[in-house]
């Protein structure tokens, strides 16, 4: 009998420790079926560490940007078009993680969590995705940046479509130059995994003035009726901010025309860190954006430690100042709406592998970023930016309003030269795109990036004017 009972308890407790253990199975399965299910060992999906029989990626008219055929990973036939779009689209080992290939693998693959690599099994393959991306406006952009590196992102202000996301160095991913990337001297292909519209943050100089005359507007009740003397720099305890010619006396607009940083510099000081810190706040510096399946790198503005001589440079975008660009795009996006941007996207569509819509991008909008009445003046502001000083003309047609930024680099760098930007939107209501232009060490936005801003709205008028 003693026995009998001992035998039932050890039985008993070995149940308990049966279940316990199975319990825990399914808890770690749960939490790591993801992991396991996708380690570059299961052969299913990947051959040699490729992916070998995703769904297909094609851009907003169709054209294929990365298929399986013959359980073969192939790419646009057109070299100019696969090294132009290799950041959206991703490459096929994962390093550039805020690629498609990479950020959207468990949809290309057929992966979810209850049925495993189900629909692989089944159908041979995952997904399709299509993007809002268009290839050719992609393939003009990147050849307008020239033997330059930076970032050139074009969106639907009404809608937050991306019809352009390039990002440069790039290369081909069907002769991946491993070896050049690897041993790489010359900084050739600095930085080259990163998709620096999404992950890349850059001073962002002149083009922040929009920003300050923002604040400015909401801030300083008779600021269209200043006027601001320029003696090429405003002096501030005992140094001073610089201009690169004398401007003489200006009034708020014509200092934006002629993007005049005495007088900037001026009116930073005059609003104070409170109020300036108060209009990057609700404009999202500090914030960090989801676009798609990725997590956009955070702009930053920071006064706590500045001194007055700070705040001026801070004014015109300087100082510790950092930008996203495709926050940046949000930005001007939001001016060109009456305030307020749709969030951007890049997916149009995810078709199941019997066909069926699965997903469908749609517009949302962001929280507003200025008043209306604050949109509309700014609105105003940069289309005379285009007017009345960089001319009409660099952008036949189409009816651009912007401002340019020359955004010194730090001289410990050894004396590079500045990061030329552009940004801007046509007002055009058959166009409304918004445009967002980085040209690493270009040079002046002006001479450098309106260029590259216009070969790309030109190619985008083409392709999209409604
Ligand atoms: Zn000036």
């Amino acid at each position: 009998m003693k026995s009998i009972s001992r035998r039932a308890w050890v039985l008993y407790l070995m149940t308990v420790a049966f279940i316990c253990g199975l319990a825990f199975l399914l808890y770690t399965f749960f939490l790591n079926a993801d992991s396991w299910s996708m380690k570059k060992a299961n052969r299913h999906i990947y051959s040699s560490s490729t992916l070998t029989t995703a769904g297909s990626i094609t851009d907003e008219s169709g054209a294929i940007l990365a298929a399986t055929v013959d359980g073969k990973r192939v790419y646009n036939e057109s070299k100019s078009i696969r090294t132009a779009t290799l950041h959206i689209v991703g490459d096929s080992e994962g390093y550039i993680a805020s690629g498609v290939q990479t950020s959207y693998k468990d949809v290309l693959t057929g992966y979810n969590i209850f049925d495993g690599i189900y629909d692989l099994k089944k159908y041979g393959k995952g997904s399709d995705i299509q993007l809002t991306v268009n290839a050719e406006l992609c393939r003009t952009a990147y050849e307008a940046l020239g033997s330059n590196k930076g970032t050139v992102g074009v969106y639907n202000y009404k809608t937050g479509e991306l019809y352009c996301v390039v990002s440069k160095p790039s290369f081909d991913i069907q002769n991946k130059p491993t070896q050049s990337i690897n041993n790489d001297k010359n900084g050739e292909y600095d930085g080259v995994y990163l998709n620096r519209f999404f992950s890349g943050v850059y001073t962002p100089g002149s083009t922040f003035k929009v920003i300050t005359a923002a604040s400015a507007i909401d801030n300083i009740p008779d600021i269209n009726t200043r006027s601001f003397e320029c003696k090429g720099e405003y002096k501030i305890d005992g140094s001073s901010v610089k201009c690169l010619s004398t401007h003489y006396t200006l009034g708020f607009e014509k200092a934006l025309n002629q993007s005049c940083n005495s007088a900037f510099a001026q009116i930073a000081v005059e609003l104070g860190s409170e109020k300036l810190t108060q209009t990057t706040q609700a404009l999202g510096f500090g914030k960090s954006y989801i676009v798609g399946n990725i997590t956009l790198a955070k702009s930053s503005f920071n006064l706590a430690e500045a001194s007055k001589l700070d705040l001026g440079w801070a004014g015109i975008g300087q100082y510790t100042t950092r930008v996203n660009p495709c926050h940046m795009l949000m930005i001007v996006g939001a001016v060109a709406n009456g305030g307020t941007s749709p969030v951007p996207y890049f997916i149009k569509n995810i078709t199941s592998p019997t066909g069926k819509t699965v997903f469908k991008g749609k517009t949302e909008m962001l929280d507003p970023m200025f008043t209306q009445s604050t949109a509309q003046k700014l609105n105003e502001l940069l289309r005379s930016d285009v007017v009345n000083n960089y001319g009409d003309y660099r952008f036949k047609g189409l009816e651009m309003c912007g401002k340019t930024g020359t955004a010194e680099v730090s001289s410990e760098d050894g004396g590079l030269r500045p990061h030329a930007w552009f940004v801007g939107f046509s007002q055009r209501n058959d166009l409304p795109l918004a445009i967002v232009v980085v040209v690493e060490n270009g040079g002046g936005g002006s001479s450098v990036a309106i260029p590259v801003a216009n070969k790309t709205m030109q190619k985008a008028e083409e392709l999209f004017n409604e």
